[in-house]
């Protein structure tokens, strides 16, 4: 590869402003943890599909490598670029347009550096809902979650991005577009392609846009929170909820006493309207009926849940604010999290009947093994998705703890959760975290299938290397 050359292609490609090598790049190279800094060749920005193609062709002649990126809010490294100063970035940032909304077939067609929060506005403009939501909404894009099928708070309702998705455009390793942007809801004319890009982490195409499926906006919608002496409890709750409020339960998470400890801690300005408790669960009902009506179902669930024993206290919200406040409770523990410091994350999925026994055999294990550690333990419990993630003790520095006993304690959890038939990445993906976890605890007929799609799509190597595989 000559650098330059490429360099001086790509500027001719898409203007000087849009291949960016000077001053602090620390926004692309950087990842939102602060875990992984890379050095790219340049910062490159498409404006479209087309210039995307364009750049694809130019670094396959000059025999460059790509990382794409969007809203560069990934968990596990892998939107960022290596150390070595070759590989290209590409984001998407400023492909943002809505192209179009179809009412009647109830699609959105959206470019992949739309923003999810934008997304989402531009369904409810057209009075619809567009329910994929996370707590980095406000940065994350549409292209993104996608490339790591983002799961988030509504996934019990309505899946996660793959199930959100019926079409898709796609720039392939050698610079082809492939225009898969259909509204179908059926179609079954061979492989599904879109299924093979969707959770593919930038490793097999470059999403450039998609049909998103939308769905009616809800009448009302009701938020409350309880408390729970224990796992098992929640579950008698998550059982009770489905079978009184039937798909209406659109939100079911978990948050363990220390999780909000640490909200209380550094955002000392949110409210915690429920005591501190072993457990508190985050439920949102969401009805076709008018408010009135929904308020009285949900109340009548949790009056049924304190009756049985199941729940020790409840807070219903009141309003739009008060219900968004309980949400910001929620969404504020992995951010009070990076505020206490670095800490080993673990995005978890196993069977929701596993996971009280899970919790307790695994957290004693590690708590005999590394004396003192904190659990920050909270997630999605009616998808069965635990962030179980580990502290240091108070006063231990953080960096040097996980440098002694990060691969201990993930060699703990991991095979605690490969013993319940759980997974190692529940949502967010494998990337550079946990590419020799995938090396190591998925089958090698599995494996083999993907190195063959791998080889198949990009067949040089071209797109993210050394992540995923
Ligand atoms: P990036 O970080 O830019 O990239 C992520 C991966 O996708 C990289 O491998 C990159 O190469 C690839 N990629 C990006 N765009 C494209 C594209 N157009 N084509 C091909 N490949 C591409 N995730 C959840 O699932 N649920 C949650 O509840 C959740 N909560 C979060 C809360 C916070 C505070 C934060 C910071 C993150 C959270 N995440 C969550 C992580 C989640 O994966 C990302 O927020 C989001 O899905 C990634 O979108 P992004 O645009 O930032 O992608
Ligand atoms: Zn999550």
């Amino acid at each position: 590869m000559n650098p330059a050359t490429l360099l001086t292609e790509l500027r001719h490609l898409l203007g000087q402003d849009q291949v960016m090598t000077e001053g602090d790049l620390s926004a692309w190279e950087q990842d939102w943890r602060k875990r992984w800094r890379g050095k790219a060749l340049a910062v490159v920005r498409p404006g479209n599909t087309a210039e995307v193609a364009q750049v694809l062709q130019a670094c396959a002649r000059h025999g460059a490598t790509l990382v794409p990126q969007g809203g560069n809010t990934g968990l596990v490294g892998g939107g960022v670029p290596d150390a070595s100063g070759t590989q290209v970035l590409l984001s998407l940032a400023r492909m943002n347009r809505v192209r179009a909304v179809d009412r009647a077939n109830l699609t959105l067609t959206v470019e992949a550096g739309c923003v999810l929060q934008a997304v989402q506005q531009a369904a409810a403009d057209a009075d619809l809902l567009f329910p994929l939501s996370l707590a980095a909404e406000g940065s994350c894009t549409i292209g993104g979650n996608l490339a790591t099928n983002a799961g988030g708070t509504q996934v019990l309702r309505f899946g996660n991005a793959r199930d959100l998705c019926l079409g898709l455009e796609v720039v392939t390793a050698a610079g082809e577009v492939w225009d898969g942007l259909t509204g179908l809801r059926k179609d079954n004319t061979g492989y599904d392609l879109r299924d093979l890009f969707i959770g593919s982490e930038g490793t097999l195409g470059v999403i450039t846009a998609a049909t998103l499926k939308l769905f009616p906006r809800p009448a009302a919608s009701v938020t409350a929170l309880a408390s729970c002496a224990s796992l098992a409890q929640c579950l008698a709750l998550l059982g009770l909820a489905q079978a009184q409020l039937g798909a209406g339960l659109t939100g079911f998470e978990v948050m363990n006493q220390f999780s909000l400890s640490l909200v209380r801690r550094h955002f000392s300005q949110l409210a915690q309207p429920l005591a501190p408790a072993p457990w508190t669960v985050l439920l949102e009902y969401a009805s076709a009926d008018d408010e009135a009506t929904a308020r009285n179902r949900f109340e009548a669930m949790l009056e049924a849940a304190l009756y049985q024993g199941v729940v020790a206290d409840t807070a219903l919200a009141g309003s739009l604010a008060q219900s968004a406040a309980l949400w910001h409770l929620r969404e504020a523990i992995p951010l009070a999290q990076s505020e206490e410091g670095l800490n080993v994350k673990h995005d978890i999925a196993l069977p929701v009947s596993a996971i009280p026994d899970f919790c307790a055999r695994t957290d004693a294990a590690l708590e005999a093994a590394f004396p003192g550690i904190r659990l920050v333990n909270f997630g999605h419990l009616g998808d069965g998705n635990l962030h179980y993630n580990v502290q240091g003790p108070t006063g231990v520095e953080t960096s040097e703890f996980l440098a002694t006993h990060e691969p201990a304690i993930n060699r703990l959890v991991y095979d605690a959760v490969q013993a319940c038939g759980g997974s190692f990445s529940a949502e967010h993906g494998v990337g550079q975290l946990k590419r020799d976890e995938l090396a190591e605890r998925k089958s090698p007929v599995a494996l083999g299938l993907m190195r063959a799609i791998k080889q198949a799509l990009d067949p040089q190597g071209r797109l993210n290397p050394g992540r995923v595989l």
